[in-house]
């Protein structure tokens, strides 16, 4: 594919295109509709307040976001972005990430995560995953290592965070820096800190389908870092620290009042659909435990379920039978990046990462999202157990 030419790069693209099909599904794989009638009467309020004000860009609801959402992740300082991808962009380059950088990720990630280190001009280096948590292996870092390494960027997969103790050590001995990507994992904890509050700066997206959504595309990035924030709060309006002075070369990467306004009425419902995700998430975990791998949760953390991913070896007969059935799954994602025709010139091997490619043949993500009946969930389950024959 040339560079500019029209493509569809949402990882929700199988989602979208279920939705399309959505009359041969019984159940939902997200149920965005269920959450906007819950919700309806204080969004709409929200998106008025907005209309009336005529403040569309960088005001006072954004700000209130920002004020909120630090605190939610034990940040000093939170900034509205245009999406989860621009927020990580803006964090590499409050770090001034270049040409003749190389910053690790994993291979078993959404494209963005490595995407934007590329458009740095910087190199994205990979890291094999964890068999148990999909997510960056510690122990595999300190091999890929070298004197151009500026920092390391964990991916929280599927909304549990990475092993962030580990990498945070590993960092501070050879002086990188960490941003975790947590895209998946707003409203996770770990050891009794919050996803996107852990290191030096972290980033989340609102996506729709993600644990925290908007209307639209939106994210945040959160630092407690003065000089990061400082950075990331010009870079992100055309490198103005006031107006039209432009100090440094930046991007429109704001986020809106409207998308910020829908954000404002999810939030206070939040905290009990992290609970009500974290339920029904246990649910499926404990009804399919002896035919499917289930997630795993490591040690000190809590899992915000953006995707429940399970692995099975018949993954794509499985995937079919429940799609017959009228059950809607997503494979995220059945292509690691070191195999994507974007990051050929990088010139991995094919078999270069085992346990990523190994996770992207097996994994399978089920229905999920705050607003699954018990009825839908059992659906679901009795049609997995059936594929088994149990
Ligand atoms: C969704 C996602 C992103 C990008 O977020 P957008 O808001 O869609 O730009 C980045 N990384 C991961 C892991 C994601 O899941």
């Amino acid at each position: 594919m040339e560079i500019g030419e029209r493509c569809d790069t949402k990882e929700d693209a199988p989602e979208r295109g279920l939705i399309a099909k959505k009359a041969e599904y019984s159940v939902k794989f997200i149920d965005l509709q269920g959450q906007f009638t819950a919700y309806e009467a204080e969004i709409r309020e929200q998106i008025d307040a907005v209309l009336k004000s005529a403040q569309f860009i960088l005001g006072p609801k954004g700000a209130e976001l920002e004020r909120l959402l630090a605190s939610h992740v034990g940040a000093k300082h939170a900034f509205g972005c245009s999406s989860g991808t621009d927020a990580l962009l803006l964090a590499l380059m409050a770090y001034g990430v270049g040409p003749g950088d190389e910053v690790l990720t994993t291979p078993f990630t959404f494209i963005a995560t490595a995407e934007v280190i590329a458009l740095t001009g910087a190199t994205p280096v990979f890291v094999d995953i964890e068999e148990r948590t999909y997510n960056i292996d510690p122990r595999k870092i300190e091999a890929a290592l070298t004197k151009n390494t500026r920092g390391i960027v964990p991916v929280s997969l599927y909304g549990q965070c990475a092993d962030l103790e580990s990498i945070l050590k590993i960092a501070s001995e050879y002086g990188l820096f960490v941003i975790e990507d947590g895209c998946q994992s707003f409203g996770a904890e770990r050891n009794g800190r919050r996803s996107c509050g852990y290191p030096q700066v972290g980033t989340t997206s609102f996506f729709p389908s993600k644990p925290l959504g908007c209307y639209g595309d939106g994210g945040m990035a959160f630092t407690s870092d003065d000089g990061v924030a400082h950075r990331i709060s010009g870079l992100r309006n055309h490198g103005q620290w006031e107006r039209y002075r432009h100090r440094a070369i930046g991007i429109n990467g704001r986020l809106d009042e409207l998308q910020a306004a829908v954000l404002l009425a999810k939030f206070r419902h939040f905290p009990g659909e992290v609970a009500r995700r974290a339920a029904a998430g246990a649910r499926y975990s404990e009804a399919l435990a002896d035919v499917v791998t289930v997630p795993a949760i490591a040690p000190g953390n809590t899992h915000v379920y953006a995707q429940y991913s399970i692995r099975t070896p018949r993954r794509d007969e499985l995937a079919k039978h429940l799609s017959d059935n009228g059950v809607p799954t997503a494979i995220h994602y059945p292509v690691p990046l070191h195999r994507q025709e974007a990051f050929a010139h990088l010139g991995y091997e094919e078999d270069g990462f085992p346990v990523s490619s190994a996770v992207s043949r097996e994994i399978l993500s089920l229905p999920m999202s705050a607003f699954l009946s018990r009825e839908d969930q059992d659906e679901v389950i009795r049609q997995v157990r059936r594929f088994f024959g149990k």
